[in-house]
């Protein structure tokens, strides 16, 4: 199958509510012009020079979201365009992205990365120290970045009843958060998780964003 059939079948799997981000990480512009050409335009990147290098090649009106780890020292080279963060594991990252948004006069969006998954080396919040980011700190008070929701990785399995309970964690600290720190600002609605393997349990389970990548571009 072509990548435009691959992305016409998965689409086909996601309700309107649902975002399709393309992970297009190691994959050559040509395979992103072949979705872009079928009308997809949010992909995602996990490497900042492969995202600059990539989002300067290929068409302008591209949404560009960042999905990978992020250092602070790089956040500079894709603050003046990236379209969304969805990696944001500590506060110090998280005014760094402010500073940027300042110096590029923009407000960047951002998730909260939350660790899931029973796998250590997956990055992220706990539960609880994400709580705790919320009753020490208003996020609210970062004038030049939005903090639109959280995003989580499932461990890396088979079985499929762990995977839906830790999605379904993510959505119940979301709601809490939501409920007791963000009801009133309706940019914080997204939750970003659930991948080529586990995207259509992440549905299940309310995520409002999917990040696939390899049921789209093939094996990496
Ligand atoms: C690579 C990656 C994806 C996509 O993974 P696939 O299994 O290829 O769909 C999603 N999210 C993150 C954070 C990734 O690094």
């Amino acid at each position: 199958m072509s990548v435009a059939e691959k992305l016409e079948e998965i689409r086909k799997s996601i309700p309107d509510h649902v975002e399709l981000v393309a992970v297009s990480k190691t994959h050559p512009t040509g395979l992103v012009r072949e979705a872009y050409e079928v009308g997809q335009r949010v992909f995602g990147e996990n490497k900042v020079q492969e995202l600059v290098a990539k989002a300067e090649a290929l068409p302008k009106d591209i949404k560009w979201h960042m999905i990978g780890h992020m250092q602070s020292n790089k956040v500079k080279y894709i603050a003046p365009f990236v379209s969304l963060i969805h990696g944001v594991d500590s506060l110090k990252l998280l005014k760094v992205i402010n500073n940027e948004g300042a110096r590029n006069k923009r407000i960047i969006s951002c998730l909260l990365q939350v660790h899931i998954a029973t796998e250590s080396t997956k990055f992220g919040f706990s539960p609880e120290e994400l709580l705790h980011l919320f009753e020490s700190f208003n996020v609210r008070s970062l004038e030049n970045v939005q903090v639109c929701g959280l995003m989580g990785m499932a461990t890396f399995t088979d079985n499929q009843t762990q995977i839906k309970n830790e999605f379904h964690s993510l959505r119940v600290l979301f709601d809490r958060i939501k409920n007791q720190w963000m009801s009133d600002v309706d940019y914080f609605r997204e939750i970003s998780m659930g991948m080529s393997n586990d995207y259509l349990l992440a549905i299940e389970e309310g995520c409002t964003m999917v990040r696939v990548g390899s049921a789209i571009f093939g094996a990496r």
